[in-house]
């Protein structure tokens, strides 16, 4: 995709690295320095930064208890920053690396100091957060200061003589393969007990759950100058072990961060972090990076769908300087602090203006708050469920294996002046291979331009050739979703929200008929081996005192081949008046091997409404509940249908002719699609839902 690159054209103004005065010759900071320096930098811009503790370390440090892990909070209005999208900066996860102090410590003085006399930092402190946490491992930097200056790993006292563990091998997604870290106490790369084990990855991993809005995480390490994205706990990309669905928005991102870094002092930052990874072409795998297992980028990229990057800094190589404790390249001259921050400040500065709030949308339903992506369920021939939403739909509505169907989605500018160039795309995947779009592994059914008028919509189309053929798990359910962007939006803002969900959603509206509402799910291991399965549900505007509850005895692995019909029940009060909320359910699988544990998961998002059972025809009750009424005698139901139906529609308030003209509508679609329909329910449910408006 194309990259804005006009935006902060920066004049890289002098630093301020200590203190708030003048850059002189840079210096790396202590542990007790950073403290103090962030109390102060707090007390200089008390209405854009704060400090905060997001935790500690180990070690008991005498009165003072154990040393915090300190993160500054950058915004503007810092007190209330509900909403804006947040970036966070981390360093110094390895305690020898100190430069992965000074480069973010730097960042945030940078924000700070050039507030009032640069109107695009201004414009950027305004409309994010950014989350400045220099030192995740205060008790290794603090050892490293004193005892060992090459140590790298955290102070945890293993028990047996050794101590630490590397904080970079201990996040909880696929931790503990022997590949690029190590189950020995006393190694380098030692990976800890358990994942998240430590309290400095413990409270890492907390903070950034906390966030509402995360857009994009930075790690800095030193050395060897490269920026490497997920996943990094395997080398081996083979189509049973893709890169993340992602990929290609990472490449575009890192891509971009180095071509930054470059600009600045012409230093070259790679994608590989080896010569040795290199393919014998010369070129990097894709994507580059080395193995390590357990990471922050994989883990955040994996639980919290958002990307995340690992900066390795200067020098290039181990052997560039003299090193007084021979800890090679990680003793980084203090005079190639200054260098080193500005090179990362052009490439952080893009990462953080890339962190748009969105404005153009397309929503599911007409309360959606963009949150979740639009998708579109339909399966062609055994189970023609189908999901029609005001803003995403098909014609006709429920294609048939081998169909071509028109997929149209409207898109909304939430803006009150027009947005041109807004790029749309409609995918169309085999969601039990993947959910999320853009990916490798979904086709693009076309993309086109639009121009949105103010506070308007526009919508576009694409032709959607409905295989023929079964999907992988051999039954005929499709994904259709849609991914939308504009130039100033790219990449980690509308853009990542929806193609990284875990995104199938699905729509599907439910009369309860009593205040007992079973909404179905199923779940089928098709694979070889077992897989871990786990339900989620979630709510929106669900009213007081429903409840939504699992089949308690549901299981925890599915089988080979295992199949399970669940539910879960919605319990409505008894005497709750009419009431209406939106419940999801999505099911996840996790083949249980190490290595290749990539999830499948799809969902169905019910939209349940009640109303009090005496208001609605009793027949018609009768009817609704019935699955064999169509079956026995479709000619009486006919009959029956048109009377029933009005009383239905009249007793809910709609005008009498109304009524008998959509009755009629209703006889016409039973006949045509009767053979398509193989429940009632189902048929009153589609007949019944409101079809997409016409702008
Ligand atoms: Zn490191």
């Amino acid at each position: 995709m194309a990259l804005d690159r006009s935006f902060l054209p920066l004049a890289l103004l002098t630093l301020f690295i200590a203190g708030g005065g003048p850059a002189t010759a840079a210096t790396y900071h202590t542990y007790d320095q950073l403290t103090s320096e962030f109390a102060s930098l707090a007390a200089a811009h008390p209405t854009r930064a704060q400090r905060i503790s997001i935790g500690h370390g180990w070690e008991t440090v005498g009165e003072f208890g154990q040393r915090q892990i300190w993160a500054l909070k950058i915004s503007n209005n810092v007190d209330n920053t509900e909403g804006k999208p947040e970036i966070v900066l981390v360093g110094n996860h390895h305690a020898r690396e100190w430069i992965s102090v000074e480069v973010p410590l730097a960042i945030g003085h940078y924000l700070l100091e050039n507030y009032a006399t640069n109107p695009a930092i201004q414009e950027l402190v305004n409309s994010k957060v950014v989350w400045i946490v220099p030192m995740l491992n205060p008790d290794g930097h603090v050892y490293s200061e004193i005892t060992n200056r090459c140590w790298r790993k955290n102070r945890r006292d293993n028990g047996d003589g050794t101590f630490g563990v590397d904080l970079n091998r201990n996040y909880g997604y696929q931790w503990g393969l022997s590949s690029g870290s190590s189950g020995i106490t006393s190694n380098d790369t030692y990976r800890g007990p358990s994942a998240f084990s430590e309290l400095e990855t413990q409270a890492f991993r907390d903070f950034l759950r906390n966030r509402s809005n995360l857009r994009g995480v930075i790690s800095y390490h030193n050395y060897s100058q490269a920026v490497l994205r997920p996943w990094s706990y395997t080398l081996d990309f083979t189509p049973g072990n893709p890169p993340p669905p992602a990929e290609p928005m990472l490449k575009d991102i890192s891509d971009e961060l180095r071509a930054r870094l470059l600009s600045v002092h012409g230093q070259v930052y790679k994608d590989c972090l080896f010569q040795a990874d290199r393919l014998p072409s010369g070129a990097c795998p894709s994507p580059p990076h080395y193995e390590s297992s357990g990471e922050m980028a994989d883990w955040i990229h994996h639980e919290l769908n958002i990307p995340a990057f690992t900066i390795e800094v200067r020098p290039t190589s181990g052997s560039t300087w003299p090193s007084p404790h021979n800890c090679g390249g990680f003793e980084l001259p203090e005079s190639e602090i200054t260098p080193t921050v500005e090179e990362n400040l052009e490439a952080a500065l893009r990462l953080i203006h890339y962190a748009q709030p969105g404005d153009i949308m397309i929503r599911d339903h007409a309360s959606d708050s963009g949150a979740v992506p639009s998708s579109v369920l339909t399966s062609s021939g055994w189970n023609p469920v189908f999901w029609r939403s005001p803003d995403i739909w098909s014609d006709p509505p429920v294609p048939v294996r081998g169909e071509t169907a028109t997929v149209t989605a409207r898109v909304h500018n939430l803006s009150s002046s027009p947005v041109s160039g807004v790029t749309v795309q409609i995918w169309f995947t085999d969601p039990s291979i993947t959910t999320e779009f853009p990916s490798p592994y979904a086709t693009l059914l076309g993309q086109g331009e639009i121009t949105l008028p103010a506070s308007g919509t526009n919508e576009f189309s694409a032709l959607w050739n409905v295989p023929s053929t079964p999907n992988s798990v051999g039954d005929y359910h499709w994904c259709v979703g849609v991914v939308i962007k504009h130039p100033t939006d790219l990449p980690l803002s509308t853009q990542a929200i929806y193609s990284n969900n875990v995104a199938f959603h699905n729509f599907a509206p439910v009369e309860a008929t009593s205040t007992a509402q079973a909404l179905r799910f199923e779940a089928r291991n098709t694979a070889t081996i077992d897989m871990d399965f786990d339900v989620r549900v979630t709510t929106e505007r669900l009213p007081p005192g429903w409840r939504v509850v699992l089949d308690p005895a549901r299981p925890k692995v599915l089988k080979p081949g295992q199949r399970y019909l669940g539910f879960a029940q919605v319990a409505i009060p008894a005497g709750a008046s009419a009431g209406e909320g939106i419940v999801s359910i999505h099911g996840v699988l996790m083949p249980q091997r190490p290595g290749v544990r990539r999830p499948i998961g799809s969902g169905v998002t019910y939209h349940v409404k009640y109303a009090p059972p005496d208001r609605l025809h009793p027949e018609a009750l009768g009817l609704i509940r019935s699955h064999e009424e169509l079956l026995k005698g479709q000619q009486r139901l006919l009959e029956k249908l048109g009377t029933v139906y009005v009383e239905v529609l009249t007793t809910r308030g709609m005008s009498d002719d109304r009524a008998v003209k959509l009755a009629e509508e209703l006889q016409t679609l039973v006949r045509r699609q009767a053979d398509r329909i193989d429940s009632f329910e189902e048929f009153v449910r589609r007949a019944g839902k409101p079809r997409p408006k016409q702008p």
